[in-house]
């Protein structure tokens, strides 16, 4: 790695360690280019969004393929789902960190902390399995024989999720997975982008005199798709707040069929895009016009409507004198 005084890095190599090293530099708000033959799915997706630029070029001495590591002294493997919280470092747990820090293998996701692998022993083996919606992928199948593979032969492994693992991480499937192969399997909650996406714009999910509850729904279908099993009349009635992930594609239908089934049209609503990360995006309407205001922002992002995505929170007070 490279440095000059414009604040410019230039990272050599496209593994996982290097897509490490790139994202700790882009938390500290350092322009990074990236200079290898390939990269791995995680540095490709930083790259098709804009947050770095890849130079496609041969290093001399790029790193190397990693081994697989021998375990270290153990005699029965493991696998510790963790929830690595909505991509800030500082949001993994502490039992997160420790789980990372005794870890022989670590497989990780692209909306997973990449910065918190920068510091792991350089023994450690790291497999990026990102999923890139219509891009890269790594099916889940594979991941989960991954998973058991790597705890078979006796290594601790680390599955780092972005978020919390049981929510839409897939984490039921991987534990379900581990159970079968009667591999012993752990789970270390998260942080999830549901809640904390929503906080770093400084919307509480929650607020007393406003609303009495949260639903957090998937947006990765639309409503009249055959595979939603949404019932949008429900939500439209529910008097919660309502918080989309996977959504940015199909929020226009989503908000259309919230109206549609009654929803005022002047109903606040929010999308929060790379939240906790700098390249945080925030963007307020309400839900006749949030889908055009955030037409520009991409993915990861969540949506939040409800009244507590208004502007006027405050004067709303939590007093409990506004019903
Ligand atoms: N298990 C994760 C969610 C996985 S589904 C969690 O608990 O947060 C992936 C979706 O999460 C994205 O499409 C996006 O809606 C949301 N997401 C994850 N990280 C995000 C971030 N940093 N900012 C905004 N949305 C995020």
């Amino acid at each position: 790695v490279s440095t000059d005084i414009t604040r410019r890095v230039a990272v050599l190599g496209g593994d996982a360690r290097a897509a490490a090293e790139a994202s700790r530099w882009l938390d500290q708000g350092v322009d990074v280019t990236v200079v290898a033959a390939e990269v791995t799915a995680a540095i490709q997706d930083l790259a098709d969004r804009g947050l770095l630029v890849w130079v496609r070029a041969e290093v001399a001495d790029g790193p190397d393929r990693q081994d697989d590591p021998s375990p270290a002294g153990r005699s029965e493997g493991s696998v510790t789902l963790v929830g690595g919280g909505p991509g800030d470092p500082g949001l993994l747990t502490v039992a997160g960190r420790e789980a990372l820090e005794s870890a022989d293998v670590v497989i990780t996701d692209r909306l997973a902390p990449l910065t918190s692998l920068a510091t792991l022993r350089p023994e450690v083996r790291i497999i990026d399995v990102s999923k890139i919606p219509g891009g890269r992928s790594t099916p889940q199948e594979e991941i989960d024989c991954l998973l058991v593979e790597h705890a078979l032969a006796g290594r601790s492994v680390v599955r780092l999720k972005g978020g919390d693992p049981f929510v839409f991480g897939r984490g039921g499937e991987e534990v379900a997975a581990c159970e079968a192969a009667g591999v012993p399997v752990t789970v270390i909650p998260g942080v999830t982008s549901a809640v904390a996406a929503a906080a770093a714009a400084g919307i509480p999910v929650t607020h007393r005199g406003v609303t009495q509850g949260f639903t957090v729904i998937s947006g990765h279908v639309p409503p009249d798709h055959p595979d939603s099993t949404l019932d949008f009349a429900a939500l439209a009635r529910s008097g919660t707040t309502l918080v989309v992930l996977m959504g940015v594609r199909t929020l226009g239908a989503i908000c259309a069929a919230l109206v549609d089934a009654g929803l005022d049209a002047n109903t606040p609503a929010a999308v929060v895009a790379d939240a906790t990360r700098p390249s945080q995006q925030v963007v307020r309407g309400t839900v006749s016009t949030i889908d055009q205001d955030a037409r520009d922002v991409r993915p990861p992002a969540v949506a939040v409507i409800g009244d507590v995505a208004g502007p006027s929170l405050r004067s709303r007070s939590s007093l409990g004198t506004d019903r």
